[in-house]
């Protein structure tokens, strides 16, 4: 079979060259990328369904390479969790988001809510809950302001495990949110098992033909369960106003998409939290 292999691999190797070497680009790029300050964070508000006002943030991480330009998250992310990059760069990403949100509080006067992306990988790492308590401290941030969001794959891989470092968080006074839900295995009893305190609905589940197919009764209902264990819910990736009143009436509690804000640059969503403190 690799006599043949090597045959089959030069017949396909116009197509299969592009990819591959794009991929080996992005793990060497990757390797030096923090070092280099190559990465950025972006801001993406959080609102309250029934007020509209801002409640929180989340932070999502940006790529920006001399050669490979912006390269997406999806894209980057799965091979620095491979290449064992992503401890490093959450780390960064943790304490980063901790001293933002500790300034912009202080600026504006009020305690901004900051939800960061944590990866399985750092979940699984023996030292997270010693970094966020690190970052917190050395920012001088409220750990009730701090969010983690994590999804229900980085959960289900070594349960006991995580069960015991989510418990750890919980203590520290850091928020727990399940992000994506209603993508992977989403099973309800996660609900049960992991102390979590939010609940992220994939965006999956508002786009209009979801909805239109009795989609807004499945929320609705998610929506009760969720208020009755106790969790708040997020609706995410909200691009129009019909599906903004779907979520009113399924009353859900929170909504973030490009309907209210897309990802912006710091100096950018500085100036959104200015208008929104001024008018
Ligand atoms: P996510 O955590 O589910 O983040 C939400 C994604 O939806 C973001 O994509 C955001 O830009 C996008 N989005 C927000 N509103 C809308 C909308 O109205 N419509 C649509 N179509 N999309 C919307 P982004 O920034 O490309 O990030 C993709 C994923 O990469 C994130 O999904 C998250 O899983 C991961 N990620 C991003 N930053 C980090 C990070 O710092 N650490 C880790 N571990 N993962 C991250
Ligand atoms: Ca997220
Ligand atoms: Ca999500
Ligand atoms: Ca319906």
């Amino acid at each position: 079979a690799k006599a043949l292999g090597e045959s089959s691999y030069q017949f396909f190797e116009p197509e299969m060259s592009v990819e591959a070497r794009r991929r080996l680009q992005i793990e060497a790029a990757l390797r030096r990328a923090l070092e280099l300050g190559q990465f950025e964070l972006y801001y993406q508000p959080r609102i309250d369904v029934r007020t509209l006002r801002l409640r929180g943030v989340e932070v999502l991480l940006r790529w920006t390479h001399p050669e490979l330009g912006r390269v997406p998250p999806l894209e980057f992310i799965p091979i620095a969790e491979e290449r064992g990059h992503i401890e490093a760069i959450g780390k960064w990403v943790l304490r980063e988001a901790c001293r933002v949100g500790k300034r912009l509080g202080d600026k504006y006067g009020t305690m901004l809510h900051v939800s960061v992306n944590v990866s399985a990988r750092q979940l699984r790492s023996a030292d997270l809950v010693t970094e966020v308590e690190q970052a917190l401290r050395d920012a001088g941030f409220p750990p009730c302001a701090l969010e983690l969001e994590l999804t229900e794959s980085a959960l289900i891989d070594d349960t006991e495990q995580s069960v015991d470092v989510l418990r750890r968080l919980k203590r520290l006074g850091v928020t727990l949110a399940l992000d994506d839900f209603g993508t992977g295995y989403s099973s309800l009893s996660y609900l049960k098992r992991f102390p979590v305190d939010v609940l992220k609905l994939d965006r999956s589940f508002f786009l209009e033909q979801s909805l239109d197919a009795n989609g807004d009764e499945f929320v609705s209902a998610l929506v009760h369960m969720a208020h009755a264990l106790g969790l708040k819910v997020v609706a995410e990736g909200i691009e129009t106003e019909d599906v903004m009143e779907s979520l009113r009436a399924c009353r859900c509690d929170e909504a973030q998409g490009y309907l209210f804000a897309r990802p912006m640059a710091l100096p950018e969503f500085d100036k959104f939290l200015q208008s929104g403190v001024s008018g």
